[in-house]
């Protein structure tokens, strides 16, 4: 605002900036109870296989439940957890739920239920031992490494070093996939893909949102899924919101789609409700 409004509002754009750090310190002390007390919950929003338009993996995203103030989005609060160093205790609460719900899942359905994890790269700069015990329970629940994607930003591997590289080997060692979030925006360079095993690519939803209005975001999402395909890699569509794009996705050979053309993030109930133990699947209904 104070960008648009000039000179004269030096006094307001002041102001905002102590309210925002005020808020900010009161948001941050609440954060730390929250870590502790477990005030998170986790939304999912399916992956749809685009030639079947069936559920194929859902991703976990994480709110925060705040007694007061409802329901705090992840952008309003990751990146304030990674600043606090509170991070890795969120990362494994939302890795043990997961966990968790693809186990009950599975329970329900007979079938396994692939769930699909952000992780901050802030994760695999500090104490390794995160990988340890979460592969150890993963073991202990008896769900292979398959079922489990990570997924990692391009600025994890533009700063990749070999204790991150290694933490990577050793995931994808037991089965589990790694897929690229947001890809393209990111400032890294294509080097990485040619040194890490990469599962899955997934392009980010500012190219998707302006495929149907014949500028160049459709040019390069064909781009991106011929290169990922030529080297062995899956691709995923963020933030598909109208059947138009879902169609030119497919026609473009796009693997998966996720958007709120068929589902916004929903509740682990919802989703059973519609996903799991509903059969066979409608979601375009
Ligand atoms: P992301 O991983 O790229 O997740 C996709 C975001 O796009 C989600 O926002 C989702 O709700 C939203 N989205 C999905 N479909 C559509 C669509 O059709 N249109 C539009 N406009 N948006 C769509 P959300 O849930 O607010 O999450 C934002 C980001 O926060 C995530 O981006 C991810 O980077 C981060 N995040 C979420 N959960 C976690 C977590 O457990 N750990 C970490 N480290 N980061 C997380
Ligand atoms: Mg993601
Ligand atoms: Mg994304
Ligand atoms: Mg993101």
């Amino acid at each position: 605002e104070s960008k648009h409004a000039g000179r004269n509002c030096y006094r307001f754009f002041t102001n905002e900036l102590q309210v925002n750090a005020q808020n900010k310190k009161m948001l941050s002390d609440d954060l730390r109870r929250a870590t502790y007390e477990n005030e998170f919950i986790l939304c999912y929003q399916p992956i749809i296989e685009l030639k079947t338009e069936e559920v194929a993996k859902a991703e976990a995203l994480v709110r925060w439940n705040h007694p007061s103030k409802g329901i705090i989005w992840p952008s309003q609060f990751i990146p304030l957890a990674e600043e606090m160093g509170l991070i890795s205790e969120i990362s494994s609460w939302v890795a043990e739920n997961a966990l968790k719900q693809s186990i009950l899942w599975r329970s329900m359905s007979g079938k396994e239920r692939p769930i699909s994890i952000n992780t901050s790269p802030l994760l695999y700069k500090g104490d390794p031992a995160w990988i340890e015990n979460w592969l150890q329970q993963l073991k202990a629940n008896h769900i292979p490494g398959n079922m489990i994607t990570i997924e990692i930003t391009e600025s994890l591997l533009m700063e990749s070093n070999d204790s991150i590289k290694s933490q990577l080997i050793t995931l994808r060692d037991h089965g589990v996939e790694v897929s690229i979030d947001d890809f393209g925006v990111g400032y890294s360079s294509l080097s990485y893909l040619q040194e890490l095993d990469i599962d899955v690519l997934k392009i980010d939803q500012s190219f998707v949102k302006g495929i149907e209005s014949g500028n160049d975001s459709l040019a390069l999402c064909e781009a991106v899924i011929v290169m990922a395909h030529r080297i062995g890699l899956k691709v995923i569509a963020e933030g598909i919101e109208t059947a138009k794009q879902h169609e030119l996705l497919l026609e473009a050979g796009c693997d998966y789609g996720q958007g709120y053309y068929y589902s916004k993030p929903i509740m682990a109930e919802e989703f059973t409700e519609r996903f799991i133990t509903q059969a066979p699947l409608e979601i375009l209904a």
